[in-house]
């Protein structure tokens, strides 16, 4: 688990608010849903045989005897309050997003954490290839919109009730033929939950899974159709993707389209899904809701955060005006002129402490502010100051009634580099 400290949050911040603009734009609302649920509801959705309910959850007992857990994902706990609240009778369609820490007891990896933060967003009530393609088409703008270039969307469909038994059946006895070429941790999944082999990482496995059986030779006509309207609908909207049958993502409620964007990038070692997700027509009405098909996607943002500090973009804001006091006697004046441009709209830094002229410069070069004023004596009878750009230059001369409509028209130089 981490701490987020002044210095490293820009970059969350910037994730978050470029989230909210593009999810805003596409018309998903935000959603905030509580950091703890029952325990029930986890494994009732996500399922009891995945490795995020099965070994991964912070499960505890409350006073009043409860098992309730930390949320180890965004969309089961969606959709329980979609249901609780009656969602569906108020709206045909609703468009959510969320984002905020999730936890699960992870082993220790780069990008792996044990309390970690997910974008997640849901839309419920369109069972069409064209709402899976909206979904999509947020994610691939709001990557666009980060600046990251470097990731791949994959598409699958896992079938559904009608098609994926067979499927499955042909899966467990090919892979029950392989067996002994599995590693342990597959032997296991063989018995209880098969189709997250595909998913190992281990060579062998990914050997093993490669020659087997294909799930989309095994889909009935209506999953067929939805996937490939899917596909012309990616096309239509300009968006390139990679069809990979093996993509079957670890969780239980997927139904049809599955889907995963996957960073290449040395930063992020092994793990490089930076997120993904699918349809899962059949979860609310599993969970006691009603029938209303859904699909959603959730997006790491620690992945994320490492990828764009790779890219060497600073996103600290650095201050538009430094404020020094030349004197002891400037010093109230300089404390109520920095509030007064504070309330003018101006980032501005000054120094509380006080100290010699020479020790409030030193902090003004370390601050990286445009400018610096010097206030003294002589400004404060005269009304008159100068504002020196820190990053070389002439000084320009202001009226200390006019500072912050002066330093707004000055053109911007090149950031100083703030000493170390
Ligand atoms: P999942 O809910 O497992 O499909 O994960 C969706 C995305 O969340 C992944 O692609 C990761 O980017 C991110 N994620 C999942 N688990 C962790 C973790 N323990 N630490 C950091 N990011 C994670």
């Amino acid at each position: 688990m981490n701490d987020l400290l002044p210095g490293e949050i820009e970059v969350w911040q910037f994730v978050e608010s470029t989230a909210r603009t593009l999810f805003g734009r596409f018309g998903y609302g935000e959603v905030r849903t509580p950091m703890v649920e029952d325990t029930a509801l986890f494994v009732r959705s996500v399922g009891e045989e995945t490795d995020i309910v099965g070994k991964e959850m912070y499960t505890f007992e409350d006073k009043g005897g409860r098992s309730l857990s930390l949320r180890p994902e965004g969309t089961a706990p969606a959709a329980r309050a979609y249901i609780e609240h009656s969602v569906s009778n108020q709206e045909p369609v609703s468009r959510w997003f969320y984002m905020g820490p999730m936890f699960r007891y992870e082993r220790m990896k780069t990008g792996r954490y044990r309390q970690f933060s997910q974008i997640g967003a849901e839309a419920y009530g369109a069972k069409e290839p064209a709402q899976d393609a909206e979904l999509m088409d947020v994610v691939v703008q709001f990557l666009e919109a980060l600046g990251l270039k470097d990731v791949t969307l994959n598409i699958n469909s896992l079938g559904d009730d009608n098609c994926r038994p067979a499927y499955h059946a042909k899966l467990v006895e090919y892979l029950n033929a392989h067996r002994e070429e599995l590693c342990a941790d597959c032997q296991q999944r063989l018995e209880r939950n098969p189709l997250r082999v595909l998913d190992c990482k281990n060579e062998k496995c990914q050997a093993v899974a490669a020659a087997g059986p294909n799930v989309l030779e095994f889909l009935c006509e209506p999953c067929r159709a939805h996937f490939t309207d899917l596909q012309r609908k990616l096309g239509v909207l300009g968006i390139r993707y990679v069809v990979n049958h093996r993509l079957v993502r670890g969780l239980d409620y997927y139904t049809r389209t599955v889907f995963e964007f996957i960073a290449s990038h040395p930063a992020l070692g092994t793990a490089s899904t930076v997120g993904g997700g699918g349809r899962y027509d059949k979860m609310m009405k599993g969970l006691g809701g009603p029938d209303v098909p859904a699909v959603g996607y959730a997006m790491g943002l620690d992945r994320l955060v490492l990828l764009l500090k790779e890219g060497g973009k600073t996103f600290t804001q650095r201050p538009d005006l430094f404020i020094a006091v030349a004197d002891e006697g400037s010093q109230d004046e300089g404390l109520a002129l920095a509030s007064r441009l504070r309330r003018e709209g101006l980032k501005v830094d000054f120094d509380t402490r006080g100290g010699s002229l020479k020790s409030q410069m030193k902090r003004a070069d370390k601050s990286g502010a445009r400018f610096t004023l010097v206030l003294g004596e002589q400004e404060r009878t005269s009304g008159q100051a100068k504002l020196k750009p820190m990053a070389g230059g002439e000084p320009v001369p202001v009226a200390l009634d006019n500072v912050a409509a002066t330093v707004r028209a000055q053109p911007e130089a090149a950031a100083p580099v703030p000493a170390a």
